[in-house]
This record gives structure tokens, sequence and C-alpha cells, in this order.
């Protein structure tokens, strides 16, 4: 009896990482401060993951590390423009190390200062780069610019196909970064992918819209921490009780098989290394990239799936049902270096 031909294993992605380090946080006694790309490959070597998109640390050296640390201001260096030389260093770091191309860097952005500037930056990394990502709470810059004078960031990411990747929040002293904002901006530009991070901070109704919106993918980046401050009945940094998904926040795995239910698959694995910990002067959560990938072994196999390879692929690439669109010709995200493709015959 003939056999059916063995199925390629689609590879399987961790959307969320962070590589390089920030003096910023060093000097104001934040951690954790640093991670090299040789440090991320180590971690999917260990948890048998294939890849991992990455980006630079959140506070650019252009920001005045002094300020940040003894003043809590966001401030300029003179002539310097927001990741002007961290998205270079980390393309640089890639070729030199991530030898096997697992690796896709996303370019940070600040969605307000300096966007002609940060624009003309980021073009000479076409080819060079799979998207953008901004973390705006920590540099003070409102998503919501991306509405106004940071909007042709998105027309960039539209007319490059990039995904965008945005960090989420919920807690009520942050005005940068707020979730409602997010999901604005993303209503907004309808033809560029979104992942809004972070679970949407387990807040149904926000889930549920984003639900709704077929260019937003959603991830559950540093998920243990997460679950440990639901825990706690009064934590600021995730959706109140009463507007929380309705799940058991000590059984994490049945968290992510809940939200990934209510985005109808649309929800990524990201371990968020190496911010899955995090100790500063509120908070101190201590996780391991080992502790997140355990949650993965008690789901589903097709949440897991899904989570880790399908859903990873149609925001990053473009590809699955709905589109099948490839990456600059000749660049890492060519489709012809994807195993899986030839699946795809939209
Ligand atoms: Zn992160």
């Amino acid at each position: 009896m003939a056999t059916a031909p063995a199925q390629p294993t689609a590879p399987r992605y961790d959307v969320h990482a962070h590589v390089g380090a920030d003096f910023g946080f060093y000097l104001r006694g934040w951690w954790p401060y640093s991670c090299t790309v040789q440090d991320l490959l180590q971690h999917l070597d260990d948890a048998g993951i294939d890849r991992a998109v990455c980006f630079p640390f959140t506070f650019s050296s252009a920001y005045d590390p002094y300020a940040f640390a003894d003043g809590s201001r966001v401030t300029l260096l003179p002539g310097r423009v927001p990741f002007d030389r961290e998205n270079m260093l980390l393309v640089r770091e890639l070729d030199r190390i991530d030898v096997d191309r697992r690796l896709y860097p996303l370019a940070m952005f600040d969605p307000t200062r300096r966007v002609a500037e940060q624009i003309r930056n980021v073009e000479q990394l076409t080819g060079r780069i799979a998207g953008l990502k901004t973390q705006p709470t920590i540099i003070e810059s409102p998503i919501r610019g991306l509405l106004d004078e940071g909007r042709d960031l998105m027309a960039l990411a539209e007319q490059h196909d990039w995904p965008v990747l945005i960090h989420t929040a919920i807690y009520a002293q942050d005005p940068f970064s707020q979730v409602a904002d997010c999901i604005a901006v993303a209503a907004a530009y309808p033809k560029v992918r979104f992942n809004l991070a972070h679970s949407l901070r387990f807040h149904a109704d926000y889930l549920r819209a984003a639900a709704q919106l077929p260019n937003v993918w959603v991830d559950c980046a540093a998920h243990l921490a997460g679950c440990q401050l639901a825990r706690d009945p009064d934590s600021p940094f995730i959706a109140p009780r009463g507007h929380r998904v309705d799940a058991d926040y000590a059984r994490p795995a049945e968290v992510l098989t809940v939200i990934h239910e209510m985005l109808a698959g649309r929800y990524l694995w990201g371990s968020d290394n190496p911010f899955m910990s995090w100790a500063d002067d509120m908070i101190r959560v201590v996780f391991s990239y080992r502790d997140e990938i355990e949650v993965l072994g008690a789901l589903p196999e097709r949440v897991r799936r899904d989570m880790m390879s399908a859903a990873a692929e149609e925001w990053l690439f473009g590809v699955g049902p709905a589109s099948c669109r490839s990456g600059p010709a000749g660049s890492r995200f060519h489709t012809d270096e994807r195993p899986g493709d030839e699946e795809c015959s939209a």
C-alpha cells in the first residue's frame, strides 16, 4: 500500500523578541536591558523554534539616557533621529551572526518625532527588514500620532507591504499606547497588517473589536507575566475585572485557548524575550523563555499550530487563505526561501 508523502512541517515562529542594548534602562536601574542575536538563537534552539521576529530595544540611543535615568524625561539628543543607529546595527548583527537567516528584523520607529528623517533612514534598509515595530509608552510618543504627523510611516508600511507590530497598554497613566488608540490606528490603515501586542491586556471588548478587523492580529507576548498580573485583583496593568476575558489565569494555556477562539485564530505566539521578565521601581515579575515554552506544551495541537505557524506567516507575509503576497525578491524574505508556500495557490 502506497504511503502518502510526508507533509513538510510548518516552521514555528516567535513573533516578538527584542535584540540589542538599552543604556537608558541600564542607567535607570530597570531590567532587563540587553540581549544579543546569539542569546536569542540559543533560546530558539533550546525550545525547538525555527524562526523569530526581532527588533531593537525601546529606548534608542538617540534619546538622552541621563535625562531618562535621572529625570524620567524623554528628549532627543541634538542632531539625532530615533533609532538612527539601532535599526542598522540590528541588521548588521544579523548578517554576521544569524548565518542560517532564522531571524526577521523589524525596524523600530517613534510615531511622532522627526518622522521624515526616520522614513529616510528606514527606506535605506529596504530588503533587509521585514516590517516595523513601535513601543510608544517608554518613549512617550502617542500612537495616535500615526493618524496625524506620523501618517507617512504607515504609508511607508503600506508601500512596502511591511507588517507593523504595536505595543499596547491599558494602564490609565499611559496615554501613549492605549489599546483603544492602537485599534483606531489599525482601523485607519486597512491595507496594513498589524500585530497589536500583549493580548490587548486581556480586555474582552477590545479583543472582540480586534476580531472584527481583518488586518489585525494579536500576540500573547509576556503571557506568564500577564497571567500573574491578572491573578492580582487590582493590577492596573491589565483589563479590570468585569472587562477581563473570562478564564482561569492560574492556567495560562487555557487563557491562550480562549483568546484564540475569540480572535478566530488570528492570535500569535510571542515570547517578548527578554521582557517576559521585568523589574523596575514598581514591578518585579521574573519568568524565563523555558517557562513560556512550557505553556505551549499544554495547548491543543490545533491552537499551537495556528499561533506558532499559520497565523504567524499570515501576519508576517500576508500568505494564507486571503492572499499570497511575497517579500522583496532576493532578500531573506522572498517566498522562495520559505517552505510551505507551494501549498498556497491563491
Ligand atoms: Zn516587547
